[in-house]
């Protein structure tokens, strides 16, 4: 079978080549892809910035994002032949450390977690793939090729989960939420915010193009320019930029009691804005929660599943902006100004 796979590290290495089928031990259900869609870990994987090859090998199948059709369940399993389904990402650390032993290895201690595409396993951008049936998640029938979008759904579904956890300190009624950034996790924690009935602001650079249409047909108001400028006091912000300014900038924004979620990852910039000891002192005079949130345990992919089977199908279809054949795997990793979710796309759902 084909597979696209990199070496990792090694800027340039990525291939669409021939690999062996997939191990046994990999796990008991065989599966043949669907779609695999393409985030920026992707991108820095391909461009040899991130990423670790299972051990004893130098190429990792690259892909973390997966939808695929059940071709043999197994012995034992709850799954049927051609059912949809997506495999969980993280595999908790051998140790285990006391987060992973009670399955939650989204909040893994001691960072000897693996993961599926990105970390120590192969991903999911071959023709098949094999997983344990505990890290199978069934998709709803209905969903079709949008079952890819369910582990991007799983971040937002953490990082509110977070939020009303830290909400539950104290007498919470929160109205207002503000997203910053319109990608695919912006628009998606977009979505649950409205789901839960919040008034919802999201912010982004663009002002053309796909996004702001998809923001009010959430019937949530699209803001471009600065945080300041929204022109309120947010009770929540999920942070999805992982731009300094953009942070800083929340930190400063967030209402009394609110609460600043943040799931970008960034890096570097300039140290400009309020010093740090100024935003200290605002956060502690407005009772201010910063909580970071990454990855998701077997609870946020159950919750995604939920969350996008209620969605509107329609609005979810939009967010996918362009298919690419798996021959074609360096257009899908070359970003284009008016992508949202870029998928590969293996076969038809
Ligand atoms: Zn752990």
């Amino acid at each position: 079978m084909k597979a696209i796979t990199v070496e990792p590290k090694t800027r340039g290495s990525a291939r669409f080549e021939e690999v062996p089928e997939p191990d046994v031990h990999e796990g008991s259900v065989l599966v043949e892809a669907i779609a695999v869609g393409v985030c920026g870990t992707d991108v820095e994987i391909a461009e040899g910035l991130y990423g670790w090859a299972p051990e004893g090998k130098r190429r990792l199948v690259l892909g973390h994002e997966s939808l695929g059709r059940v071709l043999d369940p197994g012995p034992g399993a709850s799954l049927r032949k051609g059912d949809l389904i997506a495999g969980i990402v993280r595999r908790p650390d051998p140790v285990p450390c006391p987060n992973c032993a009670v399955g939650e290895w989204d909040m893994c201690r001691n960072g000897e977690y693996t993961e599926r595409g990105i970390k120590q396993i192969d991903g999911f951008m071959s023709e098949r793939w094999r997983i344990e049936p505990g890290y199978a998640m069934k998709i709803d029938p209905s969903l079709g090729v949008l079952g890819v979008l369910l582990e991007p759904t799983t971040v937002v579904t953490k990082a509110w989960e977070q939020v009303q956890a830290v909400g539950q300190r104290a007498f919470w009624q929160p109205r207002t939420v503000l997203v910053t950034g319109a990608g695919p996790i912006g628009l998606l924690a977009a979505l649950v915010a409205r789901l839960h009935g919040l008034e919802v602001h999201v912010l982004d650079r663009v002002e053309s193009g796909p996004k702001p249409d998809l923001v009010r047909a959430l019937g949530a108001t699209y803001h471009t320019g600065t945080v300041a400028g929204v022109g309120f006091e947010p009770d929540v912000i999920i942070e999805c930029t992982g731009v300094g300014q953009v942070i800083s900038d929340s930190l400063v924004a967030i209402g009394a009691g609110g609460i600043v979620c943040l799931t970008g990852v960034g890096a570097g910039g300039k140290a400009i804005g309020p010093a740090v000891a100024d935003i200290g002192a605002a956060v502690v005079l407005k009772n201010n929660v910063v909580v970071g949130s990454v990855n998701a345990n077997r609870r946020h992919w159950y919750r995604a599943g939920q969350v996008l089977a209620r969605a509107d199908h329609a609005w979810l279809a939009r967010l996918i902006t362009r298919r690419e054949r798996p021959e074609a795997f360096a257009k899908a990793l070359h970003r284009q100004p008016d992508d949202i979710k870029v998928i590969i796309q293996f076969a038809e759902a």
